[in-house]
């Protein structure tokens, strides 16, 4: 079981004695300070006062961001002590932390587990050790296997980060990682191609020309293609592309960046679905039945995907039938 909802807390870089090359931790969480204590148990009161015990059964109290586990000993376990009241007995699913793998180790898990933790992300950004190498990681690709595999040997639930279009990574080296991270088979998955953002390793590089991003439409692809890999392999891809938030288009020099970037990938996925069907169809007119929840997707983002099998000679009808499977397409 797990939560559908989140309490998040974003806890910015504290404690992280790394400079990964693309990391401005303040923009990507948003905030510039940690919350206080006091502020963490307002939250939590408020939201439990508010919620049916339905709904808090149902709901994670989240530490995102930075490296929570590597925080100060005292300030981690506060922050976790002032959260614990409100979780269990009628109150909160548990507590939802990310860190860095190799900020995991048995004492860390035990204070966890002791403190109502019950999922742990990991950026392990890449299983790719000259990837990680290059991108200053300070932690290798075994880091991030022994720490997944002492969270999930305690029935800890797992997710894990990656990222798309570091420098040094190519696209062999992406669907490596994806194949080890199968292997490893977290619960959830969050993908994120990279920004290039203000005051980071990476802006200097890029502006020295030593790195060149990724272009949407290759990142599309690429992304639309793990999508489909971790679906299939029953990983659950629970975010693609940063969240919407007006202080990345300020803070971003270069990079994918797309407020709809999943919408995007799962468009992609079917159009090539869609040349699948009509590979052995001959031009012309076609009605596709498709589940009315996956109309705009199918269409694609601007009529993208209608347009390019235009340029084809087939010219697409596309209805909502919600006999249809979401993901299926029956043409007609
Ligand atoms: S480990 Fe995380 S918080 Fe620390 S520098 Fe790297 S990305 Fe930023």
């Amino acid at each position: 079981m797990s939560a559908h909802s989140n309490i998040a807390f974003f806890i910015p870089h504290m404690g992280c004695e790394n400079l990964c090359s693309f990391c401005n931790q303040n923009v990507i969480s948003g905030k510039d300070l940690a919350p206080t204590f006091e502020e963490v148990r307002k939250v939590c009161d408020v939201q439990y006062k508010r919620m049916s015990p339905n709904q808090r059964k149902n709901t994670q109290i989240a530490f995102f961001g930075g490296s929570f586990t590597a925080i100060n000993r005292k300030l981690m376990v506060g922050y976790l002590d002032c959260v614990s009241e409100y979780v269990g007995n009628g109150g909160f699913f548990g507590v939802r932390v990310s860190t860095r793998p190799d900020c995991i180790d048995d004492e860390i898990l035990d204070i966890l587990q002791s403190r109502f933790v019950n999922s742990i992300e990991l950026g392990a950004q890449s299983m790719d050790d000259c990837v990680l190498k290059k991108n200053l990681r300070g932690h290798t690709s075994f880091d991030t296997e022994r720490a997944c595999s002492k969270i999930l040997d305690r029935g800890i639930e797992l997710g894990l980060q990656i990222m798309v279009g570091l420098p040094g990574q190519s696209a062999w080296s992406v669907f490596e990682t994806a194949n080890k991270i199968i292997r490893i088979f977290p619960k959830t998955i969050r993908i994120y191609p990279t920004v290039v953002f203000r005051g980071t390793l990476l802006e200097k590089w890029y502006n020295s020309g030593q790195y060149r991003p990724l272009g949407l439409d290759e990142g599309v692809d690429l992304c639309s293609k793990l999508l489909e890999l971790f679906n299939k392999n029953n990983i659950k891809v629970i975010r693609l592309g940063l969240h919407s938030q007006k202080d990345i288009e300020k803070e971003m020099v270069a990079g994918i960046y797309h407020p709809s970037f999943r919408e995007l990938c799962e468009s992609r996925i079917y159009l090539k679905k869609l040349k699948n069907i009509l590979k052995n169809c001959e031009s012309g007119l076609y009605k596709i039945l498709v589940n009315g929840s996956e109309i705009s997707k199918v269409v694609g983002h601007k009529r993208s995907n209608v347009l390019n099998l235009r340029d084809s000679g087939y010219f697409l009808k596309v209805v909502g039938d919600d006999s249809v499977a979401v993901g299926d397409l029956v043409l007609l």
